[in-house]
């Protein structure tokens, strides 16, 4: 997600854990508290599809879009827990005990993609617990960098429809969601209009990218918030489409974007394609945070072994 910061509240304090600060020591007991949600739950760690690494240069762009853009939405600040170096920022995954993430990146512009999917491909190469991540926008020469992305070894796109700012089901993109289709690549696709609705935003596009590609292996981003419902709607129809819980639940989002009690039971029917997602490294409080929000949903253990390691295990064969 992209975004500001909450005035009112610390979030860390009203979590229970202490810091949420730029500390550039790992909290030592905010990774106790990680290691311990997992390890309960007798899982051998976490699998994050939603992290974002990228260029250090667009990574400082994107602090300071948080910083200065001034609230999409009223009164929010953001401040930015893990703003730290990149090594630091892998390091403290491990420690958390996540066993794989991503490289979620987007270009906002055309022409950058396939900059992004180049350094990407060098950052999984160094980086082995990085689910190979690439890219797309629509523009010309986008099959061709697809395919190139996906012999590179690929394993996991990002799309973001409100910073590209484009429709998903443009025709320029269909190219390219079948081939991604047919070689069953997920997309993490940022399409739900929180935190800021864009032109394209929320579900109606979604549809007809899938009415014409039902296939595809979808990730909804954010659970689609704020039009959770009606991404679960899709997600009741399309068997393969899935949905990361991304800041969803948190004391955060739950202020401004509430994900509605009554669809709870939704949620507990589609368990084996809900995929845990955080955001790590742009959010507004503490890593433990997210887990603890998908923790007192109360949806049992079961649930949360499947969303927080084993659809995404069985999803990326980890
Ligand atoms: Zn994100």
């Amino acid at each position: 997600m992209n975004d500001h910061r909450v005035a009112s509240a610390d979030p860390a304090r009203s979590t229970g854990t202490t810091s949420a600060t730029t500390s550039a020591d790992a909290p030592r007991e905010e990774v106790g508290e990680v290691r311990r949600f997992w390890q309960r739950l007798g899982l051998p760690g976490l699998v994050d599809v939603h992290t974002h690494f990228m260029p250090e240069r667009v990574q400082h762009k994107v602090w300071g879009y948080f910083d200065a853009q001034g609230p999409l939405i009223g009164g929010l600040e953001w401040p930015i827990v893990y703003r730290r170096q990149e090594a630091e920022r892998t390091a403290l995954l491990r420690e958390l005990g996540v066993r794989a993430f991503t490289a979620m990146l987007y270009p906002h512009k055309p022409g950058m993609a396939r900059w992004l999917n180049a350094w990407a491909a060098d950052f999984a190469g160094r980086t082995p617990d990085c689910l190979h991540t690439a890219t797309l926008h629509p523009e010309p020469g986008v099959g061709a960098y697809v395919r190139e992305a996906i012999e590179a070894g690929a394993r996991v796109f990002k799309a973001h429809v409100q910073v590209g700012a484009y429709d998903p089901a443009d025709e320029l993109l269909q190219e390219a969601w079948g081939m991604l289709a047919e070689a069953g690549i997920p997309v993490v696709m940022h399409c739900g209009s929180g935190p800021a609705p864009g032109e394209h935003t929320g579900p109606e596009p979604i549809a007809r990218v899938l009415a014409r590609h039902p296939g595809l292996r979808l990730i909804v981003a954010h659970l689609g918030m704020p039009e959770y419902e009606e991404f679960l709607d899709l997600a009741e129809r399309y068997g393969q489409l899935r949905l990361d819980t991304t800041m969803v639940f948190t004391d955060f989002t739950e202020k401004f974007m509430p994900f509605p009690r009554r669809a709870l039971p939704r949620l507990a029917g589609l368990g084996d394609r809900i995929l845990l997602g955080s955001d790590f490294p742009n959010i507004p409080y503490p890593y433990a945070h997210q887990l603890h929000a998908l923790e007192r949903l109360d949806l049992g253990p079961d649930w949360l072994r499947a969303v927080c390691h084993d659809n995404a295990a069985g999803l990326f064969g980890l």
